[in-house]
C-alpha cells in the first residue's frame, strides 16, 4: 500500500548495516518508505532484534542477508536476493568497511588484502551485479561510503587510504558509464564519526598515551576536524536520502563531504 513517503516503492541493499553509519543509513531509507536489505557481521540474535525493531519503527519491509564482503559470490547473492525479496533493487549503498592502523613497514599483508577486498573490491562486485536491476527498474542510486581519507591521506592507514581513494575512482567511472541513464553514483565522505570503528582507534590511542578516552577523542578532532564535533550517523543518513531525492538527479560522480571542514584545509 502506498505510504506517501519519498522512497515509497523503492528497495535498497545497504552493506555493513548491522552497526554504525550503515545502520543509520538503513534506518533513514526505511523511514522514507524504502524496503531495506540489511547486511553485515555480528551475533545472529542481535541482528534479528535490530531488523525487527527497524521494521516495526519504520513500517517498511526490512530483511537481512549475511554476505561476507570478502566473497564475490556471496555479494552477488545479496544483490540477487534483495531484488527477489522486494521485486527490484533501486538503491545500493556500499558501506561495509574495516580499518587497521600501522606504518607500512609493519603493515600485515593479510590486513592489506582484507581492507582492499571489503572497502573497495566489494563495491565493484555489488555495482556490477546491481546495475542490471537498476536498468530494469529505470531508476538507480549508488552511494559509496568513502571518507575524508578518500580525498586526503593520514599516516599509518596505507590500505584504508588506498581503498578509499580507489572507491572515488570507481564512483567516477560508474557515474560516467551511467551518465545518460536515470542512475547516479556518488560518494559520501565523512570525517570522524563515533562508531565502533573509530572508538577502537580512540581507545588504542588513550592506552598508548596514558590519557582518558574523552581527552583522546577531543585530540583526534582537534588534529583533523575543524568543527571539533563528530559527524553523526544520523546526519549521514540524511545526506543519503538527499542523494536519493529528485533534487539530486544531476549530481553524479562526486564526493559529498561531511567532515566539519577537514578537507577544506
Ligand atoms: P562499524 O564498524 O560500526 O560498521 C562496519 C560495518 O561493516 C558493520 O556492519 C560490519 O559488520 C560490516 N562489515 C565488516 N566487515 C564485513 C564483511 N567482511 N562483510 C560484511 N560486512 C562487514 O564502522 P562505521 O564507522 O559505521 O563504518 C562504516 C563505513 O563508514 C566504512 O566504510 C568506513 O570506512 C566509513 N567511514 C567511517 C568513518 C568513521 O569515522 N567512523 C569515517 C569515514 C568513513
Amino acid at each position: 500500500m502506498p505510504t506517501g513517503k519519498t522512497l515509497d516503492g523503492k528497495a535498497a541493499l545497504v552493506t555493513g548495516s548491522t552497526s554504525g553509519i550503515g545502520l543509520a543509513m538503513a534506518r533513514a531509507l526505511a523511514m522514507e518508505g524504502c524496503s531495506v536489505m540489511l547486511n553485515g557481521l555480528g551475533d545472529a540474535a542481535e541482528i534479528e532484534k535490530t531488523r525487527a525493531a527497524l521494521e516495526r519503527e519504520s513500517g517498511s519491509a526490512v530483511k537481512f542477508h549475511g554476505a561476507d564482503m570478502t566473497k564475490p559470490e556471496e555479494i552477488r547473492d545479496a544483490v540477487a536476493e534483495t531484488a527477489k525479496a522486494f521485486g527490484g533493487l533501486h538503491i545500493l549503498v556500499n558501506n561495509a568497511g574495516i580499518q587497521h592502523t600501522a606504518p607500512i613497514d609493519d603493515f600485515p599483508e593479510g590486513k592489506w588484502d582484507a581492507i582492499i577486498a571489503i572497502n573497495l573490491s566489494a563495491a565493484f562486485h555489488s555495482t556490477k551485479a546491481a546495475l542490471p536491476h537498476m536498468r530494469e527498474a529505470g531508476w538507480g542510486r549508488i552511494v559509496n561510503t568513502a571518507s575524508a581519507h578518500g580525498l586526503v591521506a593520514s599516516v599509518n592507514k596505507a590500505a584504508y587510504v588506498a581503498a578509499k581513494h580507489g572507491i572515488m575512482g570507481l564512483t567516477k567511472v560508474t557515474a560516467l558509464e551511467t551518465a545518460e541513464e536515470p542512475i547516479t553514483c556518488n560518494t559520501i565522505n565523512p570525517g570522524w564519526v563515533r562508531t565502533p570503528l573509530v572508538e577502537a582507534q580512540i581507545e588504542a590511542r588513550a592506552k598508548e598515551n596514558g590519557t582518558s578516552v574523552e581527552e583522546e577523542a577531543l585530540k583526534l578532532l582537534s588534529e583533523k576536524q575543524p568543527s571539533k564535533k563528530f559527524t553523526t550517523p544520523e546526519q549521514l543518513g540524511g545526506v543519503l536520502v538527499f542523494l536519493c531525492s529528485d533534487a539530486a538527479e544531476q549530481i553524479t560522480g562526486v564526493p559529498i563531504t561531511a567532515d566539519g571542514g577537514w578537507t577544506a584545509q
